[in-house]
């Protein structure tokens, strides 16, 4: 049985402000104040797991800990099947310091050359933890494949070369209030939500 949150407030353990926004109108039902790690001047903690729900797990824990209030944290990424899961928990790292994702879509294509198959699916891992160490994690994917050359300018990151299963167009060229439905974020909220938000 996964422990409820029952508290009033919660830290949002990312220094990106479109992250705690979205995060903020996600939980605004369950009347939860959310308040960043940047606004409180929270550390950022390495991500030295090996999976999403690890690296989400040691920032979720580190800032409850510092806080001394609940905190939860997201991971995610693409994992190309034919790469053996990369880029996976590298695929920000993939953009390089100036976030290039047009560069990292090519690194992908460039990487897939001569291989079949184009099976991926992007994986988002949410940790919620407690200041005395007790965490609840979930992880949410959406399934699809890879196509090239890339279309659309909507989303971001790897969104251009994405179409999700029973989709003919890429998440690049997709409403945001229509990935929002089947995004592997959504997902793993409702996941999360249906353990320890609704009534
Ligand atoms: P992080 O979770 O902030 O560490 O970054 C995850 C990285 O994975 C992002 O920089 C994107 O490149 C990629 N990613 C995660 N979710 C999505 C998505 O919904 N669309 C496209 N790329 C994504």
């Amino acid at each position: 049985m996964a422990r409820r949150f029952d508290g009033d407030r919660l830290v949002i353990a990312s220094h990106n402000p479109g992250k705690v926004r979205e995060i903020g109108d996600l939980l605004a039902p369950f009347r939860v104040a959310v308040v960043s790690a940047a606004e409180l001047g929270l550390a950022e903690a390495d991500e030295t797991g090996d999976t999403f729900l690890a690296n989400a797990e040691i920032k979720a824990r580190a800032a409850a800990a510092e806080a001394g209030l609940p905190a939860l944290a997201d991971d995610s990424g693409l994992a190309v099947a034919a790469l053996g899961g990369q880029p996976g928990i590298r695929s920000a790292r993939w953009g390089g310091p100036e976030k290039d994702f047009d560069a990292a879509m090519g690194r992908v294509e460039e990487a897939l050359t001569g291989i079949r198959g184009r099976r991926a699916h992007f994986a988002c891992a949410l940790a919620l933890c407690w200041p005395d160490g007790h965490c609840e994690t979930v992880e949410g994917v959406v399934h699809g494949h890879l196509i090239w050359p890339p279309r659309g300018t909507l989303g971001f990151g790897y969104d251009p070369m994405f179409v999700a299963d029973g989709h003919d167009i890429t998440f690049g060229e997709t409403a945001p209030e229509a990935k929002h439905l089947i995004s592997h974020r959504a997902d793993a909220f409702r996941k999360l939500v249906a353990a320890c938000f609704a009534a």
